[in-house]
């Protein structure tokens, strides 16, 4: 059994066998030049063939007719002549004519339409086999019932090809969430995972996958245990009764929390729809990131107190601006750093920024007084900081007693357990801090001093690594021994293979994305 992690959080679990599909290109063994006007001619005609054939697949897939209309874009004909004029034969001409309007995709500084790049690729690449006379080979012979297509990319002439009623989901190296792949999955129901390197090396056709969309892993070949109680997660998605006001515990009657982790107000809302018993992370930097300028404490508060009313009796754990790493503000100059990272973010550019940091903390106060709020900083790595950063808590209070608004004198107020020092001083950090939420994401790289974001050390990066489970271990004694809570907001905790060992180690407190509420709850 092995794990690829892939980060795609789809809210889907698929099991399948592995169909891995190699497209057989046939370049031509030997181009001749046959003159200009020959060589046109064949272009030409391969043009025509093509534009044919796309204006009939037109009728059953919009995408074919946003192929029909690159064909027959004058652009791509101008384009392909020159090449020839130049001496280049049909089939290398239509080549270069590709690689051309690629390389101006590539300018284009949006993500959609970049990712229309691959549709010129595989407009091309039709005439490009029309001229060499490839007959397609059916790179697809052979594949049964229950298959999950692995490729290191797939064109939508590739789609035309395959039988849907025999596939249950798709996995590539290569592509984006709009390249097509992901458009005709969703179109057809289907789960699709992109952008996983090595895939293709990595499975085999024949391999049992389970697609894991609520951790964002693929489990190649799992043992017995993981692949029933992934059966049964499947089976208990796709038909159970599914009560999200149902309360869950352990089966020796223990309370479990499944808390909702949040960006925006909406997401605020579906959570609770979802069965979120609260939400245990409000990424306030996301509202700082759609603003044009820091948002003013009026606006600020307008925000959480809705989220805090939709929450109503629950718990809504605002976390202060964490900004820096890889989120910047486009209004906020921060200087370009070697280590980003462990640079300069969040806590610490927040102390800083005292005045927007009371801004902050003002509007958070008063949203209290809308709902059970409490007020989570990110980051936390000395005593120090938590100390300054609650004194400046207490002055807001001050402040807004005096100005005689209405805000929540009790707000409890916590941190983030997501920097090793502050796992090793958690019992100091615990007489301080009202309650703990352990950030899987971060903790787990500065332990495993692995880049969060980086492919290369994906294996390092491993939240079930032997020394991020000591270290989760020691903040829940830590926060036991103190009388405090704790959570836990890192994606691990929507982990299905963790939730046992999680449980074992006492923690009864889960925020996960919308998506995994239900499993979670299920499970
Ligand atoms: C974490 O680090 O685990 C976390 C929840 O914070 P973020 O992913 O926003 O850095
Ligand atoms: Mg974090």
């Amino acid at each position: 059994m092995k794990n690829l992690e892939t980060g795609i959080i789809t809210g889907e679990i698929t099991i399948g066998n592995a169909f891995v599909y190699r497209p057989t290109s046939v370049e031509p063994s030997s181009v001749e030049f046959m003159g200009a006007e020959a060589e046109t001619e064949a272009f030409r005609s391969a043009l025509e063939a093509v534009k044919n054939e796309l204006s009939v697949l037109a009728a059953s897939e919009d995408i074919f007719a946003a192929h029909y209309e690159m064909a027959d874009d004058p652009m791509l004909e101008e384009q392909a002549i020159m090449f020839i004029e130049e001496g280049m034969d049909a089939y290398s001409a239509i080549k270069s004519t590709s690689e051309a309007l690629c390389a101006m995709f590539d300018e284009i500084d949006d993500e959609y339409l970049k990712a229309r790049k691959d549709d010129v690729k595989d407009v091309c690449r039709r005439i490009a086999d029309k001229i060499s006379g490839k007959c397609d080979a059916d790179g697809f012979a052979g594949l049964e019932a229950g298959s999950i297509i692995v490729a290191e990319e797939l064109a939508p002439s590739d789609t035309t090809k395959m039988d849907f009623s025999r596939i249950c989901g798709f996995i590539t190296e290569k592509g984006s969430t709009t390249s097509h792949v992901c458009i005709i999955a969703r179109s057809k129901g289907l789960q699709a995972m992109v952008g996983i390197a090595g895939c293709t090396s990595e499975i085999m056709t024949g391999d049992c996958l389970i697609m894991d969309g609520m951790s964002g892993s693929v489990i190649v070949n799992p043992d017995k245990g993981t692949l029933d109680r992934y059966r049964a997660l499947a089976e208990e998605a796709a038909g159970k009764e599914y009560d999200p006001s149902r309360e869950v515990y352990t089966a020796d009657g223990e309370r479990i929390w499944i808390l909702g982790n949040a960006g925006n107000v909406e997401d605020v809302r579906t959570a609770v729809e979802c069965g979120a018993e609260g939400i245990g992370l409000f990424r306030s930097e996301f509202l700082y990131m759609e603003s044009e300028d820091f948002p003013d404490e009026e606006s600020q508060y307008k925000t959480y107190a809705e989220a805090a009313e939709i929450c109503g009796e629950r718990p809504l754990t605002i976390r202060t601006l964490d900004i820096g790493g890889d989120k910047a503000l486009p209004y906020l100059d921060l200087e370009k750093e070697e280590n980003p990272f462990l640079g300069y973010r969040a806590i610490r550019i927040s102390m800083d920024m005292v005045s927007q940091f009371k801004t902050q903390i003002r509007a958070i106060l008063r949203a209290g007084a809308h709902g059970n709020v409490r007020m989570m900083f990110p980051m936390i790595a000395t005593i120090e900081e938590l100390v300054k950063a609650r004194k400046l808590v207490s002055e807001c209070m001050e402040e807004l007693e005096a100005e005689g608004k209405t805000f929540d004198k009790e707000m409890l107020v916590g941190m983030m357990i997501e920097t090793p020092a502050s796992v090793l001083l958690a019992d100091e950090f615990a007489e301080m801090a009202d309650f703990f939420s352990i950030g899987t994401n971060d903790l787990t790289q500065y332990i495993m001093a692995a880049d969060r974001g980086n492919s290369k050390v994906a294996s390092l990066y491993d939240p079930a690594s032997e020394a991020v489970t000591k270290a989760i271990r020691m903040v829940i004694l830590a926060a036991g021994r103190a009388g405090i809570e704790v959570s836990m907001c890192g994606e691990y905790a929507s982990e299905p293979s963790a939730t046992s060992l999680l449980l074992d180690l006492g923690l009864r407190k889960f925020s996960v994305s919308a998506p995994a509420i239900r499993r979670l709850k299920s499970l």
